[in-house]
């Protein structure tokens, strides 16, 4: 479903993603933990093509993000394809970054209305039921600045989910909230997994790796140093680094 080969992603004489690999197949939830620093967002961001590649591949089912490829070289997408591939991959950031001068049923209906064209009752249908699906039918016509940081964080996975993707990428998605709003976006989290969503989630609630991940992957400056089921890299990890890390998080 997400394929990634021998990416490498450099900031000016920074090199940041060393050679990342990294398949997720379909309905799997790949947890990635690494200390701050390692490329976790950066990984994600070229995922979503935020960040351009400088060598190595990005395919979703198949086909490759962000370019074309004729004989043995690669020519880069018009922004237009890129848009268009983009709807393939829902994000939540860890700041929701909701639109705030639109109510909660308009900031999940933009996408689908504006990058879509979808009817509008069609979209209306589908905003009720993402809503429903966070628990916050009742807070429709609210302003994101009246609701919790969790709601938000809630509204801001009802329009990642709003375009259909493919696959969701979350980026520290609970890290900016009290702790005791942490627990009702792990919720939600939980149940698109259960109902087969293909995830890739930068995290350090560990609980949430033991339960829902498929597979853990450990991200140590730029490279993927270990990768495997929670019980093996959350349990047993092979890399002193790796146990470090968690000693420390947990
Ligand atoms: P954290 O856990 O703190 O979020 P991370 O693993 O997500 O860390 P990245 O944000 O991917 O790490 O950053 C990896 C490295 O790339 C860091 O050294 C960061 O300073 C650098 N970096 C990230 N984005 C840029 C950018 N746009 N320009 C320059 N350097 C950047
Ligand atoms: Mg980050």
């Amino acid at each position: 479903m997400v394929e990634l080969r021998d990416v490498h992603k450099s900031f000016g004489t920074l090199h940041v993603l060393r050679g990342v690999s990294l398949s997720v197949r379909q309905g799997e939830v790949a947890v990635i933990l690494g200390p701050s620093g390692s490329g976790k967002s950066t990984l994600l961001r070229t995922i979503n093509h935020l960040e351009k590649v400088e060598s190595g591949t990005v395919e979703i089912e198949g086909e490759l993000l962000g370019y074309r490829r004729s004989g043995d070289r690669l020519h880069e997408l018009h922004e237009r394809e890129i848009l268009r591939q983009r709807t393939k991959i829902g994000f939540v950031f860890q700041n929701f970054n909701l639109f705030p001068h639109l109510t909660v049923r308009q900031n999940v209906a933009e996408a689908p209305l504006s990058a879509q064209r979808r009817p509008k009752a069609e979209v209306a249908a589908l905003v009720t039921r993402l809503l429903d699906r966070v628990g916050l039918a009742e807070k429709a016509d609210a302003y994101p600045r009246t609701l919790s940081g969790g709601q938000q964080q809630r509204v801001a996975i009802a329009r990642a989910l709003a375009l259909e993707p493919k696959v969701v990428l979350f980026d520290e998605p609970t890290s900016a909230l009290d702790p005791e709003l942490v627990g009702e976006v792990l919720e939600v989290m939980k149940d698109l997994a259960r109902t087969g969503t293909t995830m890739l989630v930068v995290t350090h609630e560990i609980g949430f790796a033991r339960e829902v991940a498929d597979t853990v992957v450990f991200m140590d400056a730029g490279r993927i140093l270990e990768q495997g089921p929670p019980s093996q890299v959350l349990d047993g990890p092979r890399h002193e680094r790796t146990r470090a890390f968690i000693g420390k998080v947990l």
